[in-house]
């Protein structure tokens, strides 16, 4: 059977390719903007606490740079493997290319299950994967940046060695610092703020009132971790009510509205948001919930083609990597909802990656106000083209995301 990674890699060339068909791209333009530039692959060895040695997988995968230098996250998971890492180096590229960022698209990773390392372990396996690309990286090459499982504790260590290497300080080479080491204010809640401002956008677009008795629209949000929580907390502060939470062990739904600050206080005593409040809901049935806005924000592939045709929600706005599958795509789509593809929605996190790295290179930093502004101009001017296009075109905002950004990619190519 094939592995997730593989699927999820096929899946996405064959986006882009459905998309090159339609722009009539040549054959030849079609395989640059499929195949990778360079796949790193090595090994990586290290001594553990016992004195042992033991070997690791690494990757780097820089996917396209026809708009700037490379850009992507760094994983570490147990089930990481190269199709994986290539397949969110691709994306990576659309992303940029769609936040309207001067970055083409890379994604590294280790297989490696880090709750199995000692801190000193985990130390040394990341020291030793930022040693095997310090050769191919740099602020105007490839810049990394945290993913699964992947800290700003982690990127210290690395652009730490990294310096050591190169004999010089680079802070623009990795993103999602620590604040004390060069990162950037807002860059925590960038993502759920980025899809915030993203939502505000589509609603004064589509004009659309809210149902709810207190005109307030009504959002459900799978996911309560850095972007689901963040999400929560900003829509809440900006008149949304959020009727709904869950975390990986289930969720809380009060027709009411919910506080965000005060589940996650919940949350930080108990483990858990369950409880908390109103009426217990399993992950499955908050996605089915009568609200105005679905937002899933934890895993991959959580509306399928089972649960599809059970949404209620007007609105689904992806804040997770690929929460539908194409299948519950295409049958939403066709009912109607209005889905704000990943690509789009969560890319307030590179966003205001990209702005820690205007930072570092200018050695010069701006307010946690600056940055969200500039974020919030930014990514509605990312959501303006897409929208545009989107009408156009007469295609749903997945597919005008994608000819936006393979437009722009092609491009700048020569
Ligand atoms: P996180 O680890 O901080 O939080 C994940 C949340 O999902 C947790 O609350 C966890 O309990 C919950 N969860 C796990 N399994 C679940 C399940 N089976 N059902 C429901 N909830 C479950 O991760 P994050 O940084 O918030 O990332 C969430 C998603 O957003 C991922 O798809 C990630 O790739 C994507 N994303 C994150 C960023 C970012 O800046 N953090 C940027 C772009 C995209």
């Amino acid at each position: 059977m094939d592995s997730p990674g593989k699927k999820m890699l096929e899946s996405a060339q064959a986006l882009i390719r459905k998309t090159a068909e339609k722009m009539k791209l040549d054959e030849e333009m079609v395989k640059r903007v499929v195949e990778p530039e360079f796949a790193h692959e090595f090994s990586l060895t290290i001594n553990m606490d016992d004195g042992k040695k033991k070997v690791f997988r690494g990757w780097r995968i820089q996917h396209n740079c026809a708009l700037g230098p490379y850009k992507g996250g760094i994983r570490f998971h147990p089930d990481t493997v190269r199709e994986e890492v290539q397949a969110l180096a691709t994306l990576m590229s659309i992303k940029c290319a769609v936040a309207g960022l001067p970055y083409g698209g890379g994604k590294g990773g280790i297989a490696v299950d880090p709750k199995k390392l000692s801190k000193m372990e985990l130390e040394r396996l990341s020291r030793a994967f930022a040693a095997r690309i310090a050769h191919v990286i740099g602020e105007d090459i490839d810049v990394p940046a945290p993913d699964v499982n992947t800290t700003p504790e982690i990127m210290s260590w690395m652009i730490d060695e990294y310096q050591k290497i190169k004999g010089y300080k680079s802070p623009a080479t990795f993103t999602g610092k620590p604040v004390s080491m060069g990162g950037s204010l807002g860059r925590t809640e960038a993502t759920g703020r980025g899809g915030l401002f993203v939502l505000q956008a589509l609603l004064a677009k589509l004009n659309q009132k809210s149902k709810d008795s207190n005109d307030k629209f009504t959002v459900a949000v799978q996911g309560f971790g850095n972007v689901g929580y963040f999400f929560a907390k900003l829509a809440h502060e900006a008149g949304f009510k959020v009727v709904a939470v869950s975390d990986s062990k289930g969720g809380v739904y009060d027709k009411n509205g919910l506080d965000p600050v005060a589940v996650m206080d919940y949350k930080r005593k108990k483990g858990v948001v369950s409880g908390y409040g109103g009426k217990k809901v399993t992950n499955e049935e908050l996605l089915i919930l009568p609200v105005d806005v679905l937002v899933p924000a934890a895993l991959e592939n959580v509306i399928h083609e089972k649960n599809a045709s059970k949404v209620k929600a007007k609105i689904i706005l992806e804040m997770a990597n690929g929460p539908l599958t194409e299948e519950a795509y295409e049958n939403l789509s066709k009912k109607g909802v209005v889905i704000v593809p990943d690509v789009l929605a969560n890319s307030g996190g590179v966003t205001v990656s990209y702005l820690e790295w205007v930072q570092g290179k200018a050695g010069y930093f701006w307010s946690e106000e600056e940055v969200n502004d500039k974020l919030k101009v930014m990514i509605t001017r990312a959501f303006e083209a897409i929208w545009e296009k989107s009408l156009a075109r007469k295609m749903p905002l997945k597919q005008a995301a994608f000819e936006v950004a393979i437009g722009r990619i092609t491009a700048a190519m020569v």
